[in-house]
This record gives C-alpha cells, structure tokens and sequence, in this order.
C-alpha cells in the first residue's frame, strides 16, 4: 500500500482534481488522503467566527459562499450542472448546526471541529465521486470512524492502538483497493468530531503510512519538493534533494511550510520514507525524506508569521522560571495557543506565540495568577539555521529585531511586520 497526500492547493479547481486523477491512474493498493478544496478551512473558520459573534445571518451568507464554490467545482468537473447529494447532505447539516445549536464558549473548541470539519468531508465526497465516475472504483473512508483521537478538540492526536483495527478493517473489508479519505479530522471517544491541529491533514496521512505498514507516503504539493527557504518571500530558494527524519521534523518545528510537524514520528517509527513532489510534474523527483540521509549544511530560512509577542512579568517579583512556568504554560494550553520561542530574565518571560483569537482571554487568565501581561500583536518569527555571515547580514540584522537568539547551529529572531 502507499499513501498520497493532496494539500487544499492541489485540489482548489477542477483541474487540480483532474490532475489528481492523472496522479494516482495506474495505482492499484492506494490510500489517498485529501485536505478540505482551496481556503476552505479558512472559510469554515469564517462561519465558526460569525457563530461566536453572534451572527447567524453572516454564517449563512458565508456558508453559501462555500457552497457555490464547491458547486462550481463540480459542475466543471461532471460537464453539467449536477448536485451530488452527499455534499447536499453535508452542507445541510452544517446549516443545521449553525442555526439551531446556540454558540457555547465552553464549547467553542469542540463547536469549531465540528464546522471545519465539514471541508474535507465535503471535498472527499466530490472528488471519490467523480473518479467513480470516471472509472476509478475508490472507497470513501470517514475518518471520523477509523481515527480515535485524543479529547482534545482544535489539535487532537490520533491514538494508534485504538485506531489501528478500525482502519485495518475497513481497508481489509473491501475488495476496491483505492480508498479516499479526509486529513485532518477524526472522532474523540465520545464520538465528538476533533481535528488534528491546521495543516494537519500531512499527519493523517502519515498516520495512515504506519497503520497499514505502507511502501511510502508521498505528498503532492504546488512546489518541487522542500526547498531550503519559502520562495514567495525569498527568491533565491534551492531545493534540497534528500532529508532525514530530524532534520525535517526541526525544520517543520521551526514554521517551514513544507510539512506538519507531527507528520515525522508516525513515519519514522516504522521506517517508511517520504517524499514530497510537485503535483504539477508527475515525473520529477521532488525530495526524499527518511532515516539515511546526511545533515542539511545550507542555510535554511523560515518565515512564521501570524505572531504575537506576550510580554509577562509576575507582579510580586517571584522568580518566572522556577516558581510560575507550570502556570503560564497550562493556561496557555487550555487556550490552545502555540508557543514558538521563550526569552527568560528573572522576573520577565517574553513569549512568541502564534495569534489566537482567545489570547486576551489567556492575558486576562493569567493578570489573575499575578501577571503584569502585555501583548504585542504583529510580530513575525525569523529562523535560519546552519547560518552564516552572508545569511546573518542579509536577513537578520535589522533595527525591526526585538528578540534575538542564538545558538552555533540556529538563530531566531522576533521582530516587528515590514
Ligand atoms: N484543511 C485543513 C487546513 O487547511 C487541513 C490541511 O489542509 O492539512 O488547515
Ligand atoms: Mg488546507
């Protein structure tokens, strides 16, 4: 068995489906795993936000927005108008939800798996139909019913043990061997839908790759495999060939968009390589990834933007590291919110987190455990590791810098947007 991977970019319009189709042609012991169609998710997060505040009406409006997207997808790709009643049931029940279940904040986590998931099961739906009706029999998976995830909703992990003999009876109880099934999602033990954390649908599928023992996983993605900085930003970009697990997983850590970070561990606990090509070129290389390969020299440049900068210093003067980090850390986690770079002095801890619609909420937690907090929003994250003179010169030094850290290996910096 093999596993592919289809990023919402591949999948955005008709053609990127039928290029789906001319991918996996020819594949017979095949498990595709497809992330929601384009911004989807994006979207979805619009309707869960129109919800929290309130606004029904505006859910609605953006609802049917996804709607007609999804349906111009389809009518390009079956030639004719042509409803397909499983997205319709689908798009229904989301409708449902939204208008008769009231918003709950204590339930905001679990009420935003339950929306966002509804893109992948709804590209899934589109395109398992339409390769059936094209003449590639597939099997549609609903992963909510083969991945048990932790109860955790906004960024659950999937729990193999329990997992394993659902997804293993669902492959091995059906005679088509080509199976389509969505990233991201899957069920908590009380049947709530969770989700895997953003970008997350690469962890599914490698989550997949080791449950089922597969040959490799490859994902498809709009550039030529994972080149050694983002090439939207920095021109001079160059493609790395070939990477192991470690380095992969530090640079995906680190806020490379090339792969989700939780991807690596399922992969290399059994050894199986990834490779990472561009969908647009059936037959180039793209990059290897897996236990052999040597170190990365070259610099490598990360750009995490979406950033904002807690600023924490604990009023009656104890100690931030020895005496308060339980605390900081917890709340921060009951919130969900991802810390990406800690500056410590006695009393002051600066914290680099990804922006969050519940960080007032966190500073508000933590004002009450004794914190004076201020938050600057607007701030991006700069990494290269394997730096160098050149590197250091021509994208670290600036008067925009606020934190700066370094290591012989790695330097970080936090500064303010351009
Ligand atoms: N559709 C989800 C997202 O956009 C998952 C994924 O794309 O991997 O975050
Ligand atoms: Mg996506």
């Amino acid at each position: 068995m093999k596993v592919y991977k289809f990023g919402g970019a591949s999948v955005r319009n008709a053609d990127g489906v039928r290029n789906l189709r001319t991918i996996i042609e020819g594949e017979s012991e095949l498990f595709v795993i497809v992330s929601a169609m384009g911004k989807t998710t994006n979207a979805l997060e619009g309707v869960f936000d129109c919800c929290r505040k309130g606004d029904i009406a505006g859910a609605e409006a953006k609802i049917d927005e996804i709607t007609a997207y999804h349906q111009t997808i389809i009518d390009d790709l079956f030639g004719e108008p042509h409803p397909l009643a499983q997205v319709e049931a689908f798009v229904a029940e989301l409708h449902r939800f939204v208008v008769t279940v009231p918003y709950d904040a204590s339930r905001a986590e679990e009420r935003y798996d339950r929306t966002v998931a509804f893109g992948e099961l709804i590209s899934t739906s589109i395109i398992s139909e339409w390769l059936a009706s094209v003449g590639i029999a597939n099997h549609w998976v609903d992963m909510r019913r083969c991945f048990v995830t932790q109860f955790r909703h906004k960024d659950a992990n999937v729990l193999l043990d329990e997992s394993s003999p659902l997804l293993r009876r669902e492959v091995a109880g059906s005679q088509t061997r080509v199976f389509i099934g969505q990233g991201f999602i899957g069920s908590a033990a009380d049947g709530s839908t969770t989700t895997l954390g953003r970008e997350g649908s690469d962890y599914s599928a490698a989550v997949v790759a080791n449950i089922l023992n597969a040959e490799s996983m490859t994902v498809w993605k709009d550039v030529n495999g994972i080149l050694n900085a983002d090439p939207k930003i920095f021109p001079d970009a160059r493609k790395i060939d070939a990477l192991n697990y470690v380095d992969t997983i530090e640079l995906a850590y680190s806020g490379a968009q090339i792969i989700h970070p939780k991807t690596i561990k399922p992969l290399q606990n059994k050894s199986i390589p990834l490779y990472v090509r561009p969908f647009g070129d059936k037959g180039a290389e793209g990059t290897k990834i897996d236990g052999t390969a040597a170190n990365v020299t070259m610099p490598i440049i990360i750009l995490k933007r979406n950033q904002s900068l807690l600023k924490l210093r604990s009023r009656d003067l104890s100690f931030v590291l020895e005496e308060k980090f339980p605390i900081v850390f917890s709340t921060l986690e009951r919130f969900r919110i991802k810390t990406n770079l800690i500056n410590n002095s006695a009393v002051d801890l600066r914290l680099c987190v990804e922006e969050s619609w519940r960080l007032e909420e966190a500073a508000e937690q933590l004002r009450d455990e004794g914190f004076d907090v201020q938050i600057e929003s607007s701030v991006e994250l700069l990494t290269i590791q394997n730096y160098d003179p050149e590197t250091l010169s021509k994208y670290i030094e600036s008067p925009r810098n606020i934190i700066k850290q370094a290591n012989a290996e790695t330097i970080r910096v936090v500064r303010t947007k351009e």
